[in-house]
Parts: C-alpha cells; sequence; structure tokens
C-alpha cells in the first residue's frame, strides 16, 4: 500500500501515551527505528490519569524497570482494587479487588460452591475468600519476589511522563520541543508525509503515532477517521481533578464514590492525593460540581479544580493509512476502571508485534483495529455494567442509568448471570471472570440459579474446606505489614 519501509518513527505529543511508546519502541527495537517525540510545553498534558490495573506491571517487565526505583520517581502507591460507593444503593460498599476469589474447577467457577454454601446457610461474604480483598480492606500489602499477589499502581501521571522520557532519550530517542502548526500528506494517497512546527522547521517520518490528546490532530483533524459516540451509554462527559494533600496513611486501593450525577475518585499517592468529580453536564452544572467536589475532598487542596471535558468513544479506525493513534487521541472510555493507561500498553505492544517494517499494508492495519475494537468494546460493556445496575432512584441522573438501552452483549451477560450465575471472560477480554463476578453481585445482582456441583462433595466437606480458605486468608492477612509502612521500607519517596 505505502510500498515505503518504515524506519523514521514520529510520535505527536509527549503524554503518558506519547512517552509510552516511545520508551517501549526504543527498548524493544531501537536500533531499527529512528524515533523522535514532539510535544509543546505550552499546550501541556492532560495531568490526570493516576490509577493503573495490573498490567502495568507487565508493561513495567517490558521496559526492564526496577519496581522500587520507577514507585520512587513516581511517588506510587500499591493498587489492590477499587472501593465502590454508593453504587447499588446510597450506603452500599463493595471492593473489586485484582484478586482471585477461591479456587475455581474445569466444570465451574467457585462462586458456585459459594452460592451452594449460601443457600445451605454457612457461607461467608464472597470477598472472605479473596487474598487481595482482605488485604485491601485491612489497608496491609506486601510483595516480594515470591509473592503471589495481584496488584497494580497509583503513580502520579507527570512524574510518569518525566520517567519515561528519561528512559526513552537515553535509549536515543530524540525530543523536539514546540507547537505543531499543520500536517503535510502526500498528494497521491494522503499518507503523513512530515508535521510542520510554528518555528518552520519539518519532521518528516515514514509511521506517525498520534498522541496529541483529546485533540487527534493527525487521526482526526488530518485523516478525519472518524469517531462512534457512546455517550448514550455513558453519560459522564466532564471531570473536575484537584490534588490534595494526604490526611493519613496511604489506602492501597482508589475510592470511586458514587454522587448523584457520576462519581467521585480518590487516589493516594506517597506526596499527596489525586481527587476527581466526574459527571454529567446535563444533570449537574459545573458550578455545583465545583461545590460538591470542595465539600467532599478531605486534605487541604493543593492546586485548584480543573475541568476537563471529554466525549466517550472510539475512533472508528485507530490505525489510518501511516498513522497509529494511541492514548486519549484513540478515543475515551471513562476512567472508572483505570483501563486507559492499559489500552496505551496494549496498543504499543500490538504495534511492536505487528510492526510494518517493509511498508503499510491494509491487512496489518485491519488487524490492529479488529483487535483494538473488540478490547475496548468488552471494556465499554464492562464500565456500562456499573451504570445499568444500579438500584439508585435518587435523581434523573440515576433514573436514565437505571432505565437506558443497553448492548445486546451486555444484556445476554446480565441475563447469564442473573439466571444461572454463569459468568465468562471472552477471548481477548481484559476483565475476567473474578471483575465481572465481584462487580455484578457488588452491584446487587442475584443469581437466581446456579450450577449444582457444590451438592457433589459430602455434606460437611464443602464446609470445611470454605472455612479453611477463610481462615487461611485471614491469618496470611493479619502477617502483612500496614500498606503505608511496607511503602516506607520499600520505595520511601520524598513527601513533597
Ligand atoms: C478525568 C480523567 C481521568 C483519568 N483517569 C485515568 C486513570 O485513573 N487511569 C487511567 O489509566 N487513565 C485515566 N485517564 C486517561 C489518561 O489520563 C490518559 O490515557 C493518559 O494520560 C494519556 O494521555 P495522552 O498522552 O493521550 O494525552 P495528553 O496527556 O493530553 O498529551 C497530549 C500531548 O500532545 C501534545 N500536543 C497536543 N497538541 C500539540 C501540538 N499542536 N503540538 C505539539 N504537541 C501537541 C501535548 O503537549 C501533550 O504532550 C483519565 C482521563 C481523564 C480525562
Amino acid at each position: 500500500m505505502s510500498g515505503q519501509s518504515v524506519k523514521r518513527v514520529v510520535v505527536a505529543g509527549g503524554g503518558t501515551a506519547g512517552w509510552m511508546a516511545a520508551a517501549a519502541l526504543s527498548k524493544q527495537l531501537g536500533p531499527l527505528l529512528d524515533i523522535v517525540v514532539v510535544e509543546s510545553d505550552d499546550i501541556g498534558t492532560v495531568g490526570v490519569g493516576e490509577s493503573t490495573i495490573p498490567t502495568a506491571r507487565t508493561f513495567n517487565a517490558l521496559l526492564g524497570i526496577d519496581e522500587a526505583e520507577f514507585m520512587r520517581a513516581t511517588q506510587s502507591t500499591f493498587k489492590l482494587g477499587i472501593s465502590f460507593e454508593n453504587w447499588g444503593q446510597i450506603g452500599d460498599r463493595y471492593i473489586h479487588s485484582f484478586g482471585q476469589v477461591g479456587k475455581s474447577t474445569w466444570m465451574g467457577g467457585f462462586h458456585h460452591f459459594w452460592l451452594q454454601a449460601r443457600a445451605e446457610g454457612f457461607a461467608g461474604d464472597l470477598g472472605d475468600y479473596c487474598f487481595e480483598l482482605q488485604a485491601a480492606k485491612a489497608e496491609r500489602f506486601f510483595t516480594d519476589e515470591n509473592a503471589a499477589i495481584n496488584y497494580a499502581y497509583h503513580l502520579d501521571a507527570t512524574l510518569y511522563g518525566q520517567f519515561l522520557r528519561k528512559m526513552s532519550e537515553a535509549a536515543g530517542v530524540r525530543r523536539q520541543e514546540g507547537k505543531i502548526t499543520s500536517v503535510r500528506q502526500r498528494s497521491q494517497d494522503g499518507f503523513i508525509e512530515a508535521l510542520v512546527m510554528e518555528s518552520g522547521e519539518v519532521i518528516e517520518g515514514d509511521l506517525f503515532i498520534d498522541c496529541t490528546g483529546f485533540r487527534g490532530l493527525l487521526i482526526e483533524q488530518t485523516l478525519k477517521a472518524g469517531f462512534e459516540d457512546w455517550s448514550h451509554w455513558l453519560p459522564t462527559n466532564s471531570a473536575l481533578a484537584v490534588q490534595t494533600r494526604s490526611t493519613g496513611p496511604a489506602l492501597p486501593y482508589t475510592r470511586a464514590s458514587a454522587h448523584r450525577a457520576g462519581w467521585q475518585w480518590k487516589i493516594p499517592l506517597q506526596h499527596r492525593v489525586g481527587n476527581g468529580l466526574v459527571y454529567s453536564n446535563a444533570h449537574m452544572s459545573d458550578d455545583e460540581a465545583h461545590t460538591l467536589l470542595l465539600e467532599q475532598i478531605e486534605g487541604e487542596p493543593l492546586t485548584e479544580p480543573r475541568l476537563l471535558r471529554y466525549r466517550t468513544g472510539r475512533r472508528r479506525k485507530t490505525w489510518d493509512k501511516n498513522c497509529i493513534a494511541l492514548g486519549l487521541a484513540s478515543g475515551f472510555v471513562e476512567p472508572l476502571e483505570s483501563t486507559s493507561i492499559h489500552m496505551i500498553m496494549i496498543g504499543v505492544t500490538r504495534l511492536m508485534q505487528l510492526f510494518p517494517f517493509d511498508g503499510v499494508n491494509e491487512a496489518v492495519i485491519a488487524r490492529y483495529n479488529r483487535l483494538a475494537e473488540d478490547e475496548l468494546e468488552k471494556i465499554r460493556d464492562f464500565i456500562i455494567l456499573h451504570y445499568t445496575l444500579t438500584q439508585r432512584a435518587d435523581s434523573p441522573f440515576w433514573d436514565d442509568c437505571r432505565t437506558m438501552d443497553i448492548p445486546d452483549s451486555l444484556v445476554h451477560r446480565i441475563a447469564l448471570f442473573r439466571d444461572n450465575a454463569q459468568v465468562f471472560q471472552a477471548p481477548g477480554e481484559l476483565f475476567q471472570v473474578d471483575s465481572w463476578l465481584q462487580v455484578m453481585l457488588g452491584q446487587g445482582l442475584e443469581p437466581q440459579g446456579f450450577h449444582h456441583m457444590g451438592r457433589m462433595i459430602p455434606p460437611g466437606q464443602l464446609r470445611r474446606a470454605l472455612d479453611d480458605l477463610k481462615g487461611n486468608i485471614a491469618q496470611a492477612v493479619e502477617r502483612m505489614p500496614h500498606h503505608q509502612d511496607f511503602l516506607d521500607r520499600y520505595c520511601p519517596s520524598a513527601r513533597t
């Protein structure tokens, strides 16, 4: 299609997406490529995106990053899951943890045993059988090279960018500061040839990675790849972000507390706390959101609340011609389950796997786009689940969420669980059975039937097995240090 071999890679934008792309490409394919990152200090970055999921550790391993060094440099804390508050009903709380719940068999998930035990009257809470969930509740944490614990990080987005930039520049990536004022296309096929800077300088390339954030300067403003809007399913479109001083030990989980027109995040870092109010501006004015945020935050504000507007949906083509969009330029699903940084990581690893050294062609573009589309749609359904399963009836926002039409794919999943307690992880899907399970039960979706494999176990044995599991988890958690104490030992950062 392009016939032109690919050596010169131009990354437009130096936010989290731009520097993640540059760091990964330079580490894994550096000698084969000539990489430049173009970023504008005047425009800056979005400055949020501080809660991750466990795949962040896979990405760090790919880059050969030392964990303690990374955590010190980015003021990170450990994250074992998300505490959802007021989602099913006001006053409810459940934790979606990164852990496995109990032990499953080939015939069915652990929760079928648990449902059997519950029907017989001796089951604890489902969370009693999940190590990470219990550790989160007890605010404890421990890891070393032998520890079997699944976790992620809370990190400072600006420091993360600087950390990756340092790594990338050491690996030979060139940084070009300045504003891109236009994008030059080849007349015969519309492929991008070069970025033209405010200074007049021209940056030519063979492959362009659009990391210019919501602007989508290359993928949308230039190539007009199109946008599929999902806001009818995910109605929030605004966020007010503010940083506060910490008021106590860092929690090993993110808090996502629902309010009458959206929800609020609280992300504990070593040196401060990140807070944000996510809302639908059709249901709450910016002024009301501002007041609510300032009422609800706990520590002294360190910044002025910053307003961010977004549109939920995906770019119709995340790879178009010789341009691949990563990060916010590729689309956005709200941050409820901290999936955006994961999508950047998947995008860049997939690009490395499919890298078009001998020229860009339609087959490789189609493969990349298909995989990206598939994964994001499943993430979208998982996020919608949190809204559609609410029983809240205290505001027009929740009335709309409770009664909205949802994608057929999600209608099926909900029916499958409600009628049979069956849950599945589709091929290529990020969220595992235990994630679906924790959120469905956490939001009050009670299965009416379940698999009766628990009845095959002799009387008394199921009870003993569950009691042992619960007891072993409780003892293991009891032996762990408090999260803050472990952080202070493992990766202390300067607090200011
Ligand atoms: C409210 C909110 C909360 C979020 N929370 C989370 C979370 O908890 N977890 C998570 O995984 N993700 C989260 N995200 C998403 C996350 O913030 C982004 O995925 C991540 O920061 C990547 O952003 P980016 O690099 O694509 O864009 P940006 O950070 O906006 O970077 C864009 C870059 O492009 C440059 N640029 C733009 N135009 C030009 C130009 N004309 N010339 C030169 N340079 C230009 C800018 O200078 C900047 O360097 C959140 C997003 C929002 C909106």
